[in-house]
């Protein structure tokens, strides 16, 4: 049970936070069911159960005494942020992933345990329903209450703005990682023209261990933190699939769900483009709308509920199939083999065509419009580009917060590309001002962007702005690079499926037997969340028949299909 008192975590004050679901009791006769995936071990009083960082941590069930759970606190003084009595249980989303524990146990006296092992607690998900679901719902409140903790997570010290500090944050804030940003002092801010020593050292993350990683790459982050789990290399898995956008998403729940042994490969975060969405209002179930993050951190739990793997931030570079089975190479040259892919690899966004551009990306241009961004435009003038919905969305969610947006379309309107309810509430924006036949031609600034000049191309009549922020909005191409000479894409890069293409007769199957391509990535797709979703759900079905039908070709011992391809790997790796 949630202690009482000054122990509380910061969160269990705010009237949205769930103790009950945060903190439930487990019946007796679930109590009893636990039983048979675990053992039971009495503890003496003052036992550390598990340490902070610590990965892989096993979940105790109180059968008898108290266990306490605490942060270390800055000051060295720990703070008790819970203590769990009998039939309660240990353990928050790190019993899910394989991020380190961001807490730390110990008995307050003698204690008898049900100790669950991490490989029985996967069992467990998948067998016990009813528990499993309490259990995932408690681990995502315990996680709510960690990240309104003032010394829960990692610490971000750097300059507000700065693109490599913007592109940590947006890690963290899209692997729903807790952490608290921490302006460096203004000694450390860039000299003139010459980055000083501090400087140099900026963006960092302080760690829980005490530990301090200077510019830290995404990757390196994400092993750090145990957001990323590589893959197996003694494994075989029965489907990879590539991307963890909607698409990806699904198809990873309904494959793992069916038991079906399944690992996710994601370049960046969860969430794909709909990850950078501030509301999606068309997507079935959500009649006040849900931002794209959180549709993604959910599907993510769900996913992971059912025991799929996922490897976040590192992007796959090659495909190959050798006697049946494919092989994905990861960024960094980690192989991950499978019976199975489904290539759902989605788009990103394309760029405006204007001098200086790239200078100013996450520097003043964004592909994404979401709470984080907003902040960066509070009270400021802001431009929007694009006439489709996601530049609709944009700029309506932001006329809430910036001073007004100034939304730029090439077209003469946005009747063939905009959905109507979001042209009708830009019409009816005071905080907007639509710009038609009209196209960025200039963008100024030194360090972060600061004007920009945009021109109507029908009366040429041109207007320049003190601009800081600009969102581009203009559409996406299809991530297929590493597919090149692989499968059939068609002359955009979409890859091509179905009809007289696909291995089989499914719309799914691509020209490579066993691999399929699902949502945004495949040609003639339709570009939305539900169809991407209803796509990655239904591929799984013919991923099942596949599997199936070729069940006799793959080798019936997976040792010798893992040494034809670590055979064939070698033959191909130049001698020196
Ligand atoms: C700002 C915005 C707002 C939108 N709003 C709506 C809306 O309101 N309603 C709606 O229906 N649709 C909306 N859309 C469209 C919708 O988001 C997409 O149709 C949907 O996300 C497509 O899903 P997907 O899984 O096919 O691909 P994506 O969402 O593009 O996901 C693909 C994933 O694959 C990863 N990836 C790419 N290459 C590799 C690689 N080589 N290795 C590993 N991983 C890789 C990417 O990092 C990405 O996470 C919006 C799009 C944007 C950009």
């Amino acid at each position: 049970m949630a202690d009482n008192g000054e122990s509380k975590p910061s969160a269990w004050n705010n009237p949205e936070f769930r103790p009950d679901l945060a903190f439930p009791q487990l019946t007796e006769d679930m109590v009893e069911r636990l039983m048979a995936y675990g053992r039971e071990e009495t503890f003496p009083a003052n036992t550390t159960l598990f340490k902070q960082g610590e990965r892989q941590v096993d979940m105790y069930v109180v059968l008898d005494g108290e266990v306490e759970i605490f942060l270390p606190a800055v000051n060295g003084e720990p703070k008790v942020i819970a203590s769990h009595h009998r039939r309660e249980f240990s353990g928050e989303l790190n019993l899910l992933t394989s991020q380190g524990s961001l807490v730390e146990a110990r008995t307050v006296s003698e204690s008898r345990l049900l100790r669950i092992p991490r490989h029985e607690l996967q069992r467990l998900m998948r067998a016990e329903g009813e528990i499993a679901n309490l259990i995932t719902s408690a681990t995502i409140w315990r996680r709510i209450g960690i990240i309104g903790e003032a010394t829960g997570g990692v610490v971000l010290i750097g300059h507000a703005g700065d693109a490599e500090m913007t592109e940590l944050q947006r890690f963290f804030v899209r692997n729903s990682y807790p952490h608290r940003i921490m302006e460096a002092p203004a000694e450390a801010a860039p000299a003139e023209d010459v980055l000083s020593d501090a400087e140099s050292t900026l963006p960092a993350v302080a760690l829980s261990d005490g530990r301090t990683l200077q510019r830290p790459t995404i990757t390196q982050l994400a092993d750090e933190l145990g957001i990323t789990e590589l893959p197996d290399p003694e494994m075989i898995y029965d489907v990879t699939v590539v991307g963890a956008g909607p698409s990806g998403l699904a198809a990873a729940v309904y494959a793992a769900s069916e038991g079906l042994c399944t690992i996710v490969i994601e370049g960046t975060a969860p969430g794909g483009q709909a990850g950078t969405s501030s509301k999606i209002e068309n997507y079935l179930g959500f009649p006040t709308g849900i931002s794209g993050q959180r549709l993604a951190s959910r599907a993510q739990l769900q996913a992971l509920k059912f025991g799929v793997r996922f490897a976040i931030s590192r992007e796959i570079i090659t495909a190959e199939q050798i006697d049946g089975i494919h092989k994905l190479t990861l960024a960094g040259g980690i192989p991950v083999c499978s019976r199975a892919v489904v290539v759902a690899s989605g788009a990103q966004y394309r760029k405006l065509s204007v001098e200086n551009y790239a200078q100013f990306e996450n520097r003043g241009i964004y592909y994404a419009a979401t709470a984080m961004e907003s902040v960066l435009c509070r009270d400021h003038e802001v431009i929007v580009v694009g006439g489709g919905n996601s530049a609709g969305q944009a700029a309506v969610f932001l006329s809430g917060v910036a001073k007004h947006v100034h939304h730029i379309v090439r077209g003469k309107s946005l009747a063939a590309t905009m959905s109507q309810y979001l042209i009708s509430r830009i019409e009816n924006s005071s905080h907007i001002t639509l710009y038609t036949d009209s196209e960025i031609v200039k963008l100024e600034g030194e360090s972060s962007l600061e004007c920009v000049t945009w021109i109507n191309r029908k009366t040429g009549e041109s207007i320049m702005k003190p601009i800081r922020n600009v969102f581009v909005m203009i559409g996406a191409e299809p991530n297929t690079g590493w597919l090149y000479g692989t499968v059939r894409l068609d002359k955009k890069g979409f890859i091509l499926t179905g009809g007289s293409v696909g291995f089989e007769n499914t719309p799914y199957a691509t020209s490579v037997p066993g691999m399929y391509a699902v949502g945004d990535v495949r040609a003639s797709s339709v570009k939305r969340v539900a169809s991407a979703v209803g796509e990655g759900s239904v591929v799984i079905s013919d991923v099942h028949r596949y599997l199936a039908d070729h069940r006799n070709n793959f080798a019936a011992e997976p040792n010798s299909a893992l040494a034809a391809l670590r055979l064939a790997s070698a033959a191909a790796t130049p001698q020196s």
